[in-house]
């Protein structure tokens, strides 16, 4: 088998076979197949596509790339959750403690932030001492002492994708969705999972911009769920308005503290019991939404929730105080209160999510490239809803600075991230679809 005649069959819009594909996961791994004869295929798969099997055959060839974690030794329904990502989604956070207060294990490796969107594994890292970086016996460990842990992918686990990756966001190959579908759901299923719960974000601030692109990918990565043997459901939200009033690390874990005490915004709430209930009904904790909605608000009310997030922070290395002292966290140098101007009147009408991205790397607080430093101190607090009435002077949101010069800059991205309408605006609905 030669590189260039796999190429070649898809470009002129052939249907690869499984051992074709097979051959091209394992050539990017071990150097058969060149960087630009994988640049190469990857553009014929851009244009030319792939059938659901052809993306079945990728993701699972992709998973056996390197080590596929077997957790069957642990008892429990192991559970996982992924985002596709946007602004303020602390939701993992919340979601792995509740769900194991509620009886599940949740062994979630999660990735980094780029560009307008944060990741979980740099929100953890804004608490003092907390690892993410752990070995697959460490993560083993915890899972059984804890019940979840949450740790970046090690460098064992896909290591296809690692480099499809990398090639793809050099060679404008990243939008397309039977390779997103096989980056994602790869390294699910080499977790260990039994069954998984995706979020798939649609608007300003995610990564699909539009409603239909995003219920393609969910409906690709059912289905290849499917085919792996393993249930995915996928749930679609919308992200055209940060998620909570919190975005950036130290403002977010604060915001998913106050989740698990009890305290946390209705959104916020809203998206995380509907992927955990999703997770405990899959997990057969629950027999349906209304009786895992029970037990989850049971769980924040008697403080087991928190305990567990307690439990998983000192089992990572991290200051379990936080929970209880939030001065611990990094904090920035000042803060502002972005106030609405004298004009300002009626009501919140747009609250743009992906200028509140901006606005968080304006700040220091993202990253432009996969090697960026970020400040964890800085960050949005207090941040306005849509929906919410405004007065000249109405606090738009707290901005946590470390320089006043980018300090200025997001507070100009936050007054054009916001506008105001006469009337109240109509809301779209939050969670918009489930697909099984
Ligand atoms: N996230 C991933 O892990 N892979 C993609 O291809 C896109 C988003």
């Amino acid at each position: 088998m030669f590189p260039q005649d796999i190429i070649i069959k898809k470009r002129d819009g052939g249907a690869l076979t499984k051992d074709e594909i097979e051959f091209f996961a394992r050539g990017v791994t071990d150097g058969k197949f060149a960087d630009y004869q994988a640049t190469a295929l990857l553009m014929a798969i851009f244009w030319r596509g792939m059938s659901a099997q052809e993306t079945a055959w990728l993701t699972d060839a992709m998973m056996r790339s390197g080590e596929v974690i077997d957790l069957k030794d642990l008892p429990g329904a192991k559970v996982d959750k992924h985002s596709t990502g946007g602004v303020g989604d602390k939701v993992s956070l919340i979601l792995a403690p509740l769900a194991v207060a509620c009886g599940l294990k949740v062994p979630m490796m999660s990735g980094r932030g780029l560009g307008h969107t944060g990741g979980t594994l740099d929100k953890l890292e804004a608490i003092p001492g907390f690892k993410v970086q752990l070995s697959v016996p460490e993560f083993r460990a915890i899972l059984q002492k804890v019940g979840c842990a949450m740790i970046g992918q090690t460098p064992q686990v896909v290591p296809a994708d690692r480099k499809l990756y990398s090639l793809r966001d050099v060679t404008g190959t990243v939008e397309c969705i039977p390779l997103i579908c096989a980056s994602i759901m790869s390294k699910k299923l080499a977790e260990g999972i039994d069954s998984l719960v995706l979020d798939v974000k649609f608007g300003k601030g995610a990564f699909m911009k539009k409603k239909e692109d995003a219920l393609t990918l969910a409906r690709a990565m059912v289905d290849v769920g499917k085919a792996a043997g393993k249930p995915v459901w996928a749930q679609l939200t919308a992200m055209n308005q940060p998620l909570g009033r919190a975005a950036g690390h130290t403002t977010e874990v604060i915001e998913s503290i106050e989740c698990l005490k009890g305290n946390g915004p209705a959104d916020l709430m809203e998206v995380t019991y509907s992927l955990t209930g999703h997770m405990l009904v899959l997990g057969g904790k629950a027999k349906d939404t209304a009786e895992a909605r029970q037990q989850m608000e049971a769980a924040i009310a008697n403080g087991s929730a928190l305990k567990v997030f307690r439990e998983m922070c000192a089992a990572q290395g991290g200051d379990a105080k936080v929970v209880d002292d939030y001065k611990i966290l990094p904090a920035a140098q000042k803060t502002i209160a972005v106030k609405a101007g004298a004009t300002a009147q009626g009501f919140v009408s747009e609250v743009d999510a992906l200028k509140c991205g901006h606005a968080i790397m304006a700040l220091g607080g993202g990253r432009a490239a996969v090697t960026d430093k970020i400040d964890h101190a800085v960050g949005i607090a207090d941040l306005i809803k849509i929906g919410e009435p405004v007065t000249p002077g109405t606090r738009l949101c707290t901005l946590h600075i470390n320089d006043e010069a980018k300090g200025a800059r997001a507070e100009a991205l936050i007054r054009e991230a916001v506008a105001f309408s006469p009337a109240a605006p109509k809301l779209e609905p939050l969670i918009q679809d489930l697909i099984q």
